[in-house]
Protein backbone atom coordinates (compact mmCIF):
# COMPACT_ATOMS: atom_id res chain seq x y z
CA UNK A 1 0.00 0.00 0.00
CA UNK A 2 1.50 3.70 -0.72
CA UNK A 3 1.54 6.33 1.85
CA UNK A 4 -0.26 9.67 1.65
CA UNK A 5 2.98 11.27 2.08
CA UNK A 6 5.49 8.82 -0.15
CA UNK A 7 7.58 11.57 -2.65
CA UNK A 8 7.19 12.49 -6.17
CA UNK A 9 8.19 10.21 -8.28
CA UNK A 10 9.30 11.73 -10.98
CA UNK A 11 10.15 15.72 -12.10
CA UNK A 12 6.94 16.96 -13.61
CA UNK A 13 5.40 16.41 -9.77
CA UNK A 14 7.88 18.88 -8.76
CA UNK A 15 7.22 21.73 -10.61
CA UNK A 16 7.10 24.87 -8.98
CA UNK A 17 4.34 26.80 -8.61
CA UNK A 18 4.93 29.33 -10.71
CA UNK A 19 5.20 26.49 -13.60
CA UNK A 20 1.95 24.41 -12.00
CA UNK A 21 -0.46 27.70 -12.56
CA UNK A 22 1.19 27.66 -16.29
CA UNK A 23 0.86 24.19 -16.84
CA UNK A 24 -2.92 24.40 -15.85
CA UNK A 25 -3.43 27.36 -18.46
CA UNK A 26 -1.96 25.54 -21.03
CA UNK A 27 -4.57 22.84 -20.20
CA UNK A 28 -7.25 25.33 -19.95
CA UNK A 29 -6.54 26.79 -23.21
CA UNK A 30 -6.09 22.88 -24.83
CA UNK A 31 -9.74 22.13 -23.46
CA UNK A 32 -11.50 25.66 -24.80
CA UNK A 33 -9.91 25.35 -28.33
CA UNK A 34 -10.66 20.96 -28.19
CA UNK A 35 -14.57 22.60 -27.42
CA UNK A 36 -14.50 25.14 -30.23
CA UNK A 37 -13.48 22.62 -32.50
CA UNK A 38 -16.11 20.85 -31.75
CA UNK A 39 -18.76 23.30 -32.47
CA UNK A 40 -16.87 24.33 -35.91
CA UNK A 41 -17.37 20.66 -36.74
CA UNK A 42 -21.07 20.83 -36.20
CA UNK A 43 -21.34 24.13 -37.95
CA UNK A 44 -19.73 22.69 -40.67
CA UNK A 45 -22.60 20.26 -41.03
CA UNK A 46 -25.06 22.84 -40.77
CA UNK A 47 -23.87 25.51 -42.75
CA UNK A 48 -24.34 23.45 -45.62
CA UNK A 49 -27.57 24.65 -46.47
CA UNK A 50 -28.03 28.06 -48.14
CA UNK A 51 -31.38 29.57 -49.46
CA UNK A 52 -30.33 31.21 -52.30
CA UNK A 53 -26.94 32.25 -54.26
CA UNK A 54 -26.43 35.32 -51.82
CA UNK A 55 -26.53 33.35 -49.22
CA UNK A 56 -24.41 30.96 -50.34
CA UNK A 57 -21.49 33.48 -51.19
CA UNK A 58 -22.17 35.24 -47.60
CA UNK A 59 -22.24 31.98 -45.96
CA UNK A 60 -18.55 31.08 -48.13
CA UNK A 61 -17.39 34.11 -46.80
CA UNK A 62 -17.89 33.01 -42.89
CA UNK A 63 -16.83 29.39 -43.24
CA UNK A 64 -13.56 30.79 -44.57
CA UNK A 65 -13.37 32.92 -41.70
CA UNK A 66 -14.21 30.40 -39.64
CA UNK A 67 -11.96 27.81 -41.19
CA UNK A 68 -8.58 30.48 -40.86
CA UNK A 69 -9.61 31.15 -37.10
CA UNK A 70 -9.99 27.42 -37.20
CA UNK A 71 -6.45 26.30 -38.52
CA UNK A 72 -4.79 29.36 -36.02
CA UNK A 73 -6.33 27.39 -33.36
CA UNK A 74 -4.86 23.89 -34.46
CA UNK A 75 -1.52 25.66 -34.91
CA UNK A 76 -1.84 26.56 -31.34
CA UNK A 77 -2.94 23.21 -30.11
CA UNK A 78 -0.01 21.94 -31.73
CA UNK A 79 2.21 24.41 -29.50
CA UNK A 80 0.02 23.94 -26.28
CA UNK A 81 1.19 19.87 -27.01
CA UNK A 82 4.48 20.74 -27.51
CA UNK A 83 4.92 22.78 -24.47
CA UNK A 84 2.95 20.12 -22.43
CA UNK A 85 4.97 17.27 -23.88
CA UNK A 86 8.05 19.78 -22.77
CA UNK A 87 6.41 19.56 -18.91
CA UNK A 88 6.12 15.39 -19.20
CA UNK A 89 9.98 15.33 -19.81
CA UNK A 90 11.17 18.24 -17.52
CA UNK A 91 12.05 20.70 -20.11
CA UNK A 92 10.00 23.51 -20.15
CA UNK A 93 11.09 26.85 -19.73
CA UNK A 94 14.68 25.83 -21.41
CA UNK A 95 15.74 27.53 -24.87
CA UNK A 96 15.65 25.99 -28.01
CA UNK A 97 18.37 27.87 -29.33
CA UNK A 98 20.95 27.99 -26.38
CA UNK A 99 19.44 25.62 -23.68
CA UNK A 100 19.12 28.37 -21.26
CA UNK A 101 15.84 29.48 -18.68
CA UNK A 102 13.86 31.58 -20.43
CA UNK A 103 12.66 33.11 -17.37
CA UNK A 104 9.47 33.24 -14.84
CA UNK A 105 8.11 36.45 -16.54
CA UNK A 106 8.69 35.79 -20.00
CA UNK A 107 6.93 32.51 -19.52
CA UNK A 108 4.37 33.76 -17.52
CA UNK A 109 3.61 36.34 -20.53
CA UNK A 110 4.15 33.46 -23.34
CA UNK A 111 3.63 30.18 -22.08
CA UNK A 112 3.91 29.34 -25.49
CA UNK A 113 7.62 31.16 -26.17
CA UNK A 114 10.42 27.87 -26.78
CA UNK A 115 13.00 30.53 -27.36
CA UNK A 116 15.22 33.04 -24.75
CA UNK A 117 14.51 36.96 -25.40
CA UNK A 118 18.32 37.07 -27.01
CA UNK A 119 17.58 33.58 -29.60
CA UNK A 120 14.07 35.26 -30.90
CA UNK A 121 15.99 38.67 -31.27
CA UNK A 122 18.39 36.84 -33.15
CA UNK A 123 15.96 34.97 -35.09
CA UNK A 124 13.89 38.11 -35.59
CA UNK A 125 16.56 40.52 -36.47
CA UNK A 126 16.86 42.00 -40.25
CA UNK A 127 20.42 40.21 -40.62
CA UNK A 128 19.29 37.04 -40.37
CA UNK A 129 16.06 37.06 -42.52
CA UNK A 130 18.42 38.11 -45.09
CA UNK A 131 20.89 35.17 -44.89
ZN1 LIG B 1 18.28 31.20 -26.03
Amino acid sequence: MKSAESKPANKAEMLSSELQLIKKTLLEQKSEILNKSQDFKKNQISSVKAADEVDAVVQNLQDNLVIQLHERDQMSLLLIDKALSKFSSGTYGQCEGCEDEIGMKRLQARPLACLCIACMEEQESPRNLLQ
